[in-house]
């Protein structure tokens, strides 16, 4: 495995295929923070030889290119944590970073009834080359962030931040936040119990399950053994800039005292309900990379 590895010919290369698009974006945290922040979905844009895959700029405004307010809510959390952070710079419609490798949705050829014209007819080696020059330059940087960490001695927990929609497909969603999670509570429990105590509706693995086989969390998360959730916020409340802080402040606030509890930051291998990780981190996961 060579997860935090460079990719082979190194990141100069994979600038020049990208024509100087970076895929990743980074923010330094400070040491012994305990906790790194990720977002899968942070990013509505793309290399512009992909001429928005054929959709308009007002399409990839919307919440099928991106995790609308995800972004701001995520740079804001780990800045008040102290804690560096993991973006994507690229739209989930070109290459979906929070599925695993070989997910048949792992590059949408239709998202909520519209056609995505520059995927309908994606081949096999296309989506190999997004998935070696975005998504795994993405999981790449998660992994070699985790181990720096590591190598210190600073066992880190790992928060994901999201967004969803207030209406999906005519169905309303009642809930403001919600929590996803696998097998491994540490983490997920104390912050659905501290959102709840705040009078607030939580989702408890809602609108989706945690649970997800080869999603960022699974492969780099809890494959390692580490402390980890995924936080779901309501796209309408933190879609403009003045809310999205106020709830990074609020989950700063909830967070810290359940980030200093001692076992959050210890390696323990919980089974996955995906099937993986059956006594740790598996190898493989990351086809291509080895
Ligand atoms: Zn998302």
């Amino acid at each position: 495995m060579s997860d935090s590895k460079e990719p082979s010919g190194g990141w100069s290369v994979a600038l020049q295929e990208t024509a100087g698009f970076a895929p990743v974006e980074t923010v330094a945290g400070q040491k012994g923070a305990g906790v790194l922040v990720i977002c899968d979905h942070a990013a509505n844009d793309m290399p512009a030889h992909y001429g928005n895959l054929g959709l308009s700029r007002a399409d990839l405004a919307r919440h099928i290119a991106w995790d609308i307010g995800a972004a701001q809510v995520t740079r804001e959390l780990a800045a008040k944590l102290g804690a560096p952070a993991v973006l994507t710079r690229f739209s989930r419609l070109l290459i979906d970073a929070n599925r695993g490798a070989d997910d048949p949705t792992l590059v949408m050829r239709l998202s909520d009834g519209r056609v995505i014209p520059g995927n309908a007819h994606i081949d096999a080696e296309e989506i190999e080359r997004r998935r070696r020059l975005y998504w795994q330059l993405y999981r790449r940087a998660i992994g070699a962030e985790i181990e720096t960490m590591m190598k210190r001695g600073e066992i880190p927990a790992v928060v994901s931040i999201h967004s969803f929609t207030p209406v999906f497909k005519g169905t309303t969603r009642p809930w403001q936040v919600s929590v996803l999670w696998d097998s491994d509570a540490r983490l997920a429990a104390p912050l659905i119990a501290a959102l709840r105590a705040e009078g607030l509706d939580v989702g408890d693995n809602e609108p989706y399950d945690g649970a997800l086989k080869g999603d960022t969390l699974d492969d780099e998360v809890t494959s390692r053994g580490l402390a980890g959730c995924l936080i779901e916020l309501r796209q309408d409340l933190i879609a403009e800039p003045q809310r999205a802080a106020a709830w990074a402040d609020r989950l700063a606030r909830i967070l810290l005292p359940i980030l200093a509890r001692q076992e959050l930051h210890r390696c323990d291998f919980r089974p996955s309900r995906t099937g993986r990780h059956i006594g740790g981190r598996i190898a493989g996961i990351s086809p291509g990379s080895a």
